[in-house]
């Protein structure tokens, strides 16, 4: 079992699950007409991503992911990516010791296929692991 931060884990999720850029901004220039009030363009180093702002330092919204692994609302964003991608979801809290398991299945029921399952001590750590075990990614 590899031991990951949350900021680790909702960063794998945005990124190998879901397929986002966790952006790091930088200021390439003003495209203002008037520098004092001009709107200043922004590129992403790690990607094509270009936004602008008003403001010259995005550095404070730079790495910045939803609260996947903390947050409800955003856990169950990434369930619908599986929903809307085919898998069928189940999220429940089967066991006495009050854990959460989440799953992750194919609606195809091939007979070697098994499904996948995630616990945690929250919802949202269960949905989580069985985000990233259905990734690929070793948790
Ligand atoms: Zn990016």
């Amino acid at each position: 079992m590899i031991v990951m931060t949350t900021k680790e884990i909702d960063t794998l999720v945005h990124e190998e699950v879901l397929g986002f850029c966790v952006h790091e901004w930088e200021t390439m220039e003003s495209v203002g007409p008037d520098v004092s009030f001009g709107e200043w363009l922004h590129t992403c180093e790690k990607c094509e991503a270009a936004r602008t702002s008003t403001g010259h330092d995005l550095s404070p919204i730079s790495g910045l992911v939803p609260a996947y692994s903390r947050d409800i609302a955003v856990a169950w964003s990434v369930l619908l990516h599986f929903v809307e991608i085919g898998f069928g979801v189940r999220v429940d809290q089967p066991f006495d010791n009050g854990r959460w398991r989440a799953e992750v299945y194919s609606k195809c029921r091939q007979p070697f296929s098994s499904p996948l399952f995630g616990e945690g001590d929250t919802a949202p750590q269960a949905i989580c692991k069985v985000a990233l075990l259905r990734a690929g990614v070793p948790v």
